[in-house]
């Protein structure tokens, strides 16, 4: 369940137990985009994705990345201050931990968005939580 997806390319996790994410990037940044556009926000990027759109800014993220455990990210975002969390990729649902994310994030209090390219995503799938957009 905590493989991810690089480049085509299936890296299995190789600590399980540990609940954690291939990550590319964390960084703090106030978001440009979507209704939240102008809030101060902390961008969680995932590694990988299937898909290749020709007009992709973020090829960078298909591969190579590290390991973060989830309980760290949440962490992180919390030292960071931002009430807003946007967690994108790549594709960020190719990890299908990033659903624990999501829900963590939420119980954290936080306003949650998911930068998703829209290919295919089942709402039933999504963790139940007030206050997060996709
Ligand atoms: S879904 Fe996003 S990250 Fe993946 S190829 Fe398309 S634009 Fe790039």
């Amino acid at each position: 369940m905590g493989d991810a997806l690089e480049s085509g390319r299936l890296v299995v996790d190789d600590q399980p137990d540990l609940e954690r994410l291939r990550i590319t990037e964390v960084f703090h940044s106030l978001q440009g985009e979507a209704r939240e556009v102008g809030w101060p926000t902390t961008f969680i990027r995932l590694t990988g994705c299937p898909l290749r759109c020709t007009y992709c800014d973020t090829t960078y993220s298909f591969f190579g990345g590290a390991w973060r455990t989830i309980d760290d990210l949440v962490a992180e975002a919390t030292a960071n201050g931002a009430r807003h969390v946007c967690v994108t990729g790549g594709e960020p649902l190719a990890q299908k931990r990033c659903l624990i994310l999501l829900k963590k994030l939420c119980d954290a209090g936080f306003k949650v968005s998911l930068k998703h390219p829209g290919h295919s995503i089942s709402l039933r799938s999504m963790p139940a939580c007030r206050g997060w957009s996709i």
